[in-house]
């Protein structure tokens, strides 16, 4: 079932939904199931699953000189929405992204993912490979996800991109696309991103999820300069909830937010690991429940791999 329609069958209600990573390369698939049976009680009516493209590590050899290596450490992403809605029988989403994608990669994994029964996909166009500045597309590759979008459109409306094909079938697939409360990293304003998030919603994304947020009034002015500028589908706010002391310098570097400088205080009064989870779980139940008040239409929680922050905070609220 598509995103859209779960939203409307809650008849108003916000419901609970998660997004998990692949585990590493060389781990197996009941990592995953580990993750996500902890969380099934709460009924998500779907579960995204990251994708993650290639890196370059470096290797040293023998001789002292480094060798470049290309590697995917969390392959899996297909395999994993296949296997969550064959176990689980919820609506698995898998993230596409443009890095590392031909136009030509893009439609056939589409193809894929339409063979599989999944009805949502969510469209990024990814980072800078790690140890590059800029993001580079692929030479036959789109360059930004409002293309990206488009691109999948096209798939609905039985474009392929060999236009020499004859009577093609169309895909149904309803097509999700990230915002930033705090602004994306590399946009000079936020009323320039909020430009080019209209752009992928006029392209034919349905639905918003934003970048995980600790203040929830940033995610309150998002949405009204949204609909300010036109944009009227729905947007849901991405949670994390906050488990270790390091969280406080990883997450703001990794996913460019701020924390709150309540939040950073209260959980520098303690030492204890489990103190300081306490606080990372109060901090979000509280912004849960305000949120809820607020009638969005789903929370969707960050797991990172690890699922039990998450659970304390939704055996409070679901
Ligand atoms: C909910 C969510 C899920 C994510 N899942 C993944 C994942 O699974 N795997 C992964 O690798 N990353 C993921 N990311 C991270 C994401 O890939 C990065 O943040 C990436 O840098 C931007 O992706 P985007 O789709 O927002 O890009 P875009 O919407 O293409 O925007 C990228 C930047 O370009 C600007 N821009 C857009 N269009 C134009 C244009 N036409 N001209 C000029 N500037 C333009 C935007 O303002 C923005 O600054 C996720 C992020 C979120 C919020």
């Amino acid at each position: 079932m598509k995103v859209t329609e779960h939203i409307t069958n809650g008849n108003g209600k916000t419901q609970f939904s998660l997004e998990i990573i692949p585990p590493l390369k060389g781990e197996n698939l009941q990592s995953i199931f580990n993750n996500i049976d902890p969380l099934m009680e709460f009924k998500p009516p779907f579960i995204d699953v990251t994708y993650h493209r290639e890196e370059y590590v470096y290797k040293e050899m023998e001789n002292g000189l480094l060798k470049k290596k290309i590697v995917r450490k969390r392959p899996g992403t297909v395999g994993i929405c296949a296997a969550i809605q064959n176990k689980y029988n919820v609506d698995a989403i898998p993230h596409i992204l443009c890095g590392g994608f031909t136009k030509e990669d893009t439609e056939n994994f589409l193809i894929d993912m339409d063979f599989l029964g999944i009805d949502n996909v969510m469209a990024l166009r990814g980072d800078a490979v790690k140890n590059e500045t800029y993001f580079k597309p692929e030479k036959e590759g789109n360059s930004y996800a409002s293309e990206l979008v488009s691109q999948i459109q096209d798939l609905n409306n039985g474009i392929y991109l060999d236009d020499g094909l004859q009577n093609t079938s169309t895909t149904d697939f309803c097509i999700g696309v990230a915002g930033y409360p705090e602004k994306h990293m590399e946009a000079p304003s936020l009323d320039s991103d909020i430009h080019f998030l209209k752009k992928k919603v006029k392209n034919g994304a349905t639905y918003i999820v934003t970048q995980m947020l600790f203040d929830n009034q940033k995610y309150f002015n998002f949405v009204d300069q949204c609909r300010a500028e036109g944009i009227t589908v729905p947007i849901i706010p991405g949670l994390k909830p906050l488990g270790t002391k390091k969280q406080l310098n990883l997450i703001p570097h990794r996913f460019k937010v701020d924390l709150p400088d309540d939040l950073i205080k209260e959980v520098l009064k303690f030492s204890d690991s489990k103190k300081v989870r306490e606080v990372g779980v109060e901090w979000c139940v509280q912004q849960s429940k305000e949120l809820i008040k607020k009638e969005v239409p789903f929370l969707h929680y960050y797991s990172m791999g690890k699922s039990n922050t998450i659970k304390d905070v939704a055996k409070q609220l679901f």
